[in-house]
């Protein structure tokens, strides 16, 4: 088959099954081969591995890793695609279609039954109304990852790796530097998909650590006050933790635990560094 990432066979594909774009879904395809081969080079896949491809639209990246990685699962929601990718893949025998929502089903047991629970690399042109909630599910559902590589909006992928005091800085952030090590990797304008999307878009990547160099005695309560500090981010750190209902914490606990870390008493969450939050977290806990 030839290349499908490109305008000339993205159109044939799409006139020839009647294909109409669904926006609900976050369907914007590449039709930009360097853009494609930039991805799958970045990510580093190689013949020894397992790749987990979330939304593979009519097959354009899968092509790649079909032919870089040992084997590829690619989970799409959409089942109109479903017959399209039968075709576009129909030469590859190192691929395995899934017709699921990705935030429905078990990543982990995809993990250990295509890969032995060794871990895999995630590849993926995100769909961009659930980056966030994908994101957060393969870093806090255990599934086995050795790194994840992706497209996202411009701007989320910015929120990922930003430090304290600036205005992207946030929970996303925090998440995503407690489980890995990332870094933005490719820069990619509209003009590379179809249909064009409205922001423009990045690919990261994220080396997941084997342990998280910042340690927390309960990193799930770690992250319920960072939320909690975020939830209200123009309020001190006092003000907003003291009103979150997940916490229910006192003020003069919230107070003394602050001093203690030799903080301002009104100093704000955005202000606090990753290992500031872990030791914050680890003194309220024993509380
Ligand atoms: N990989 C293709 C490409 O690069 O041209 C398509 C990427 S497109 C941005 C996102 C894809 O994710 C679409 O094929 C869409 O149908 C699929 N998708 C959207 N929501 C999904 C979900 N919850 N689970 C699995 N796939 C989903």
């Amino acid at each position: 088959m030839a290349d499908i990432g490109n305008p000339k066979s993205t159109m044939e594909i799409i006139s020839k099954y009647n294909f109409n774009f669904k926006k609900d879904f976050g369907q914007n395809f590449l039709i930009d081969g360097n853009v494609l081969s930039r991805i799958v080079e970045c990510a580093e896949v190689t013949g020894d591995d397992t790749v987990i491809e979330i939304g593979p639209g009519i097959g354009s990246m899968t092509q790649y890793l079909c032919r870089a990685a040992k084997h590829v699962i690619a989970i799409e929601i959409d089942k109109t695609l479903i017959p399209i990718l039968e075709e576009t893949l129909g030469e590859y025998d190192n691929i395995q279609i899934i017709n699921e929502d990705v935030l429905k089903v078990d990543l982990k047991a995809i993990a250990e039954e295509y890969n032995g629970g060794r871990p895999v690399k995630v590849v993926a042109n995100l769909p961009y109304y659930i980056t966030t909630p994908i994101i957060m599910g393969l870093f806090e559902k255990d599934v086995p990852i050795d790194s994840i590589t992706v497209m996202v909006q411009k701007e989320v992928a910015d929120r990922m790796q930003v430090g304290p005091g600036t205005k992207d800085y946030g929970a996303l952030s925090l998440a995503v530097q407690f489980y890995s090590k990332p870094h933005i990797v490719l820069n990619v304008s509209p003009e590379c998909f179809v249909p064009k999307p409205k922001v423009g878009s990045a690919v990261i990547r994220m080396d997941k650590y084997d342990e998280p160099p910042i340690k927390a005695q309960d990193s799930k309560f770690m992250f319920k006050v960072i939320r909690a500090a975020f939830n209200q981010r123009r309020k001190t750190l006092v003000n907003a933790l003291k009103n979150s209902a997940e916490l229910s914490l006192d003020k003069e606990s919230i107070e003394s635990a602050i001093r203690e870390l030799g903080l301002s008493p009104t100093v704000r969450g955005e202000a606090l560094t990753l290992e500031e939050f872990a030791r914050l977290s680890d003194i309220l806990y024993k509380e």
